[in-house]
């Protein structure tokens, strides 16, 4: 291990708190600490696209920010120890880890030091390095910084499996609450609009594996006081006109030395229903105006929002499971795509007349018994006696 350069990997992994990019998610939703596999770096047990997972090492090329967004551990001023790398030192440490099995693949971000372009050169450089000096083929994801140009997106898209830019917040005006310098238009959205142009009008040119990058996109979930609806609204425009493949969002918690120090932490819990809400969304057909908000634009905390939408619409009118759509069935509490999949496949056999018969093929009985019925009959699920 070279020892000049580990102690500054070290360093930024302590201050790398801010990005859930590919966080394993038990049970799709809830947050887990990454795991610490050598020593004090952060090497996070991540999800790829596709499902095959790896240990991904997250860090910055460095911590020195020029800019202040008001709830950024880098902001420029704050009183801490920086550290940068340079490309080649950097790649070197990278593949050290990479060889001794430490490390499979890498979430490279950057604090903006010398302008966005500027910042962005040194991201592809290290990225550069990487796939043509060192031959790397594992995974990689890039940050666009802001103010990047689009020859530098194109770039980094010939070089990296995944792209992300991350919104903060959801418009324009919301941003400027929250990160004053950031420009929302031309800064933020205009690369994410770069990339599904490339993306959809020419050919991938990447040598090593013939595929343009996914996108993606981090929101800081509270830090503007925005409501679930402005997050959610601006999420399903990303996934319907720039590709966008994931939105994650990050519950807004003060820290220390910035200018929103006093102000409350967001419940966790709030990270879990927009989630849940971009996903009826992205994958189970649900609309935007179908999910439970409240008046104040936020989905509820306390209950899953697939669960609010049920009780309202499906407590009357429960759905026949032997008879329902694909569509219909997804719509069903406890009902996700594979186990649809599984009851119009087992249906084909035999008709479910029982619950028993459903949770065998692994439906939570428990939240689907109140919105089905089974061969034209409701059937209760009772807890099992202890
Ligand atoms: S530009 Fe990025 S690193 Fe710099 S203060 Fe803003 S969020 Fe933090």
């Amino acid at each position: 291990m070279d020892m000049e350069t580990y102690p500054l990997l070290k360093l930024l992994s302590e201050q790398m708190n801010l990005e859930t990019a590919e966080e394993c998610r038990p049970s799709g939703y809830s947050k887990v600490k990454p795991s610490v596999t050598d020593r004090d770096i952060s090497i996070t047990p991540a999800h790829l696209p596709g499902g095959k997972s790896i240990l991904l090492l997250k860090t910055l090329l460095t911590s020195a920010c020029e800019r202040d967004c008001f709830y950024c551990p880098f902001r420029a001023g704050r009183d801490f120890r920086r550290a940068t790398f340079k490309p080649i030192e950097f790649a070197d440490l990278f593949m050290n880890l990479v060889n001794r099995r430490i490390a499979e693949g890498i979430f490279l971000s950057s604090s903006v030091a010398g302008g966005g372009i500027h910042t962005q050169d040194k991201l592809l450089e290290t990225a550069d390095i990487l796939r043509r000096k060192y031959g790397f083929r594992g995974y990689i994801h890039l940050k666009i910084m802001p103010g990047a140009e689009k020859a530098q997106v194109e770039r980094a898209m010939q070089l990296v499996d995944r792209v992300s830019v991350n919104l903060e917040a959801p418009n324009t005006e919301r941003l400027a609450r929250l990160a004053p310098q950031k420009v929302f238009l031309e800064e933020l959205l205009q690369p994410l609009r770069w990339i599904e142009d490339i993306r959809r009008n020419s050919p991938p040119s990447n040598k090593w594996n013939r595929r343009w990058p996914s996108t993606v996109t981090q929101f800081v979930a509270g830090g503007s006081d925005e409501s679930d609806l402005e997050l959610l609204e601006t999420t399903r425009w990303l996934h319907k006109d720039v590709g966008l493949s994931r939105a994650y969002f990050s519950a807004f918690h003060p820290i220390p030395d910035t200018p929103f120090e006093n102000k409350p932490a967001v419940n966790p819990l709030r990270e879990q229903r927009l989630y849940q809400g971009s996903f009826l969304i992205r994958d189970y057909g649900f609309s935007l105006e179908e999910l439970p908000f409240k008046e104040d634009g936020n989905l509820p905390l306390l209950i899953d929002p697939k669960f609010a939408w049920a009780q309202i619409n499906l407590s009357e009118k429960p759905i026949e499971v032997n008879k329902a759509s694909r569509q219909e069935l997804i719509r069903i509490p406890g009902i996700g795509q594979k186990s649809a999949d599984a009851i119009l496949k087992a249906r084909r056999f035999n008709k479910f007349r029982d619950l028993s018969t459903l949770k065998k093929i692994g439906i939570s009985v428990e939240r689907a018994s109140p919105f089905i019925l089974l061969d034209g009959r409701k059937s209760s699920f009772q807890l099992p006696l202890l």
